[in-house]
């Protein structure tokens, strides 16, 4: 039957069984769509990369054999609407059977389920072949508890999978060798440059302009840095393997003013459009790591993959066992707005103006930057989760609901009151500066409480805890904060500052 197969932005898999095999009865479709630049304001360098990597992928269908379809933002014939769109092209070419891949997004999945109860053709849906798990699966791995650990989940796909083990048993004798990771970066001359593939990307930025699309951050429109095909994403891991993997997890949480990237991978973008499946980057880290292990220690090794099938995984499982409701979740009852430099870096907070800085530059920040720095300073000010949602969704190169929410609301903000974690990620300057050189260009000294110069960080600290404390103080793990909250003399004071950094938001 003459058949209409939809290929989302995010599912860029070569490797997907429909590729298997030509059929001349089979048109695939991929939509640039106005529906997609607006859900969120995104950062440019998102929509460019998406709508490229979207581009390129159309090509090697055309180039092995496929009949496409391709929709450009300003085609005439593009509706800007997913669903019309489908429609038309069904109605307009005869079309006898209408299939897609699951979406990974709960909006789309919706959007998806409501157009085939309207169309008058068969529809299928299909997996999406990417992950390692079935959606259902971490809800049924955890029936009945109320966390969701995700250590417990990262050892049964360790052995599901067999990477790194021994049978039964992790290979080197420990499941987990997080604590080796934790160093501050210190030596510059150990910095080597990330990997790119420059293209000149000026059309789709004019393109975007004359469609009106709006979107934040910069972008170097002869220099566009990030992978969008399969081959510059495999070469991607190839560059981390030889270049960034011997101190990878060394300096994982290390935060440094003069590199945005350190030793991290930039493979987030890659496999979230799904260029490249988990597993894959997986399997060849582990066998990079068998014929090199007296340049990289295990200790890194087990760092990056227990990212990719520990914590990746474990989030899109939280994301189906969880939504919709999770969308809406607000444990603390938060009700701010974010201050305006996340929109624009400029503010005397050294650690945000960085972090917020590279994010508007590179659509890029490493993990511990948007915990460590923008998430908890948007918990300790208590900003709405919706606007620090949308904030995480828009600015990121890899953000996608399904990772994006359950990171932010779940894992940064604690709005799910502790599903995805045991306890709120919230810190004073202490930890700040024990990671990064980001103090000691500051505004703000790290050591004061109070007084015109003290470190926001340090007052709103407190006030966290104490605005708090009916919903944490019963918290086993927190029991130590409050304890010293109970005992600390300039209390009062150091609450006080923090009410008028509160009101005064805007003005750090
Ligand atoms: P590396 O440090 O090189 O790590 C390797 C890979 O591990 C990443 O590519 C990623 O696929 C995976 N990974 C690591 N940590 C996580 C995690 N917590 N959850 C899921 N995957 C992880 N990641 C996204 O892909 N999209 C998002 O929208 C996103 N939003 C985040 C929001 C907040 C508030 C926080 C704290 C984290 C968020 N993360 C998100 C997770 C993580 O920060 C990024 O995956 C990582 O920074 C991407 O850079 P990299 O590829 O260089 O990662
Ligand atoms: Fe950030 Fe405070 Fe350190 Fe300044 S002193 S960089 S505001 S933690």
């Amino acid at each position: 039957a003459k058949t209409l197969r939809l290929i989302l932005g995010d599912q860029l898999n070569q490797k997907h069984s429909w590729f298997d095999r030509l059929d001349s009865d089979v048109t695939y479709l991929l939509m640039e769509l106005k529906q997609e630049t607006g859900y969120v304001r995104h950062h440019i360098q998102k929509v460019v990369g998406f709508f490229l990597a979207m581009r390129h992928f159309s090509d090697w269908l055309g180039e092995n054999g496929h009949q496409v379809v391709y929709y450009r933002l300003d085609d005439q014939e593009n509706k800007q609407s997913l669903s019309e769109n489908i429609k038309w092209l069904i109605a307009e070419h005869r079309f006898e059977r209408f299939e897609y891949q699951l979406p990974d997004e709960y909006r789309l999945d919706q959007q998806l389920r409501d157009l085939s109860k309207e169309l008058e053709v068969d529809v299928k849906a299909f997996d999406a072949e990417h992950f390692l798990t079935e959606r259902g699966y971490l809800k049924d791995f955890f029936k009945g508890k109320k966390t969701y650990l995700m250590e417990t989940f990262y050892r049964a796909m360790r052995k599901q999978y067999n990477i790194l083990m021994d049978g039964d048993e992790p290979l080197t004798g420990k499941w987990n060798y997080d604590h080796e990771n934790r160093n501050k970066f210190k030596d510059p001359l150990l910095l080597v440059p990330p990997k790119v593939n420059y293209k000149d990307v000026s059309e789709i930025v004019a393109l975007l302009q004359d469609m009106e699309v709006e979107t934040i951050g910069k972008i170097d429109e002869k220099q566009f840095s990030w992978p969008v095909t399969r081959a510059e994403s495999l070469g991607l891991i190839t560059y981390f393997c030889e270049k960034l993997l011997p101190y990878f997890g060394v300096y994982q949480d290390a935060m440094y003013t003069g590199d945005a990237f350190l030793f991290h991978s930039r493979l987030s973008f890659a496999m979230n459009t799904k260029m490249l499946s988990p597993l894959e980057v997986v399997e060849q880290v582990e066998q990079y790591w068998y014929s090199h292990q007296e340049e990289v220690s295990i200790a890194q090794v087990e760092g990056f993959i227990r990212q990719i099938i520990g914590w990746r995984e474990y989030m899109r499982g939280v994301y189906w066992a969880k939504m919709p409701d999770y969308a809406s979740l607000n444990f603390f009852d938060h009700q701010r707005k974010l201050p305006n430099y996340y929109w624009t870096g400029k503010t005397k907070m050294n650690c945000l103006k960085h972090a917020i800085g590279q994010s508007l530059d590179h659509s890029y920040a490493h993990h511990i930057q948007r915990l460590m720095v923008t998430g908890n300073f948007a918990l300790l000010a208590g900003i709405h989760p919706d606007e620090v949602d949308t904030w995480y969704l828009g600015i990121y190169i890899d953000a996608i609901e399904w990772v994006e929410i359950t990171n932010t609301r779940g894992m940064s903000q604690f709005a799910d009151g502790g599903i995805v974690g045991t306890k709120p990620y919230v810190s004073s300057a202490n930890y700040i500066d024990k990671m990064s050189n980001y103090c000691e260009g500051c505004f703000y000294k790290k050591n004061l409480k109070v007084g015109e110069k003290a470190c926001p960080f340090n007052s709103l600290y407190w006030h966290f805890y104490a605005r708090n404390e009916a919903q944490l103080a019963k918290n086993p793990r927190i029991g130590m904060a409050y304890r010293t909250l109970a005992k600390m003399k300039d209390k009062e004071a150091i609450l006080k500052q923090a009410d008028y950094y509160l009101d005064h938001l805007d003005d750090l």
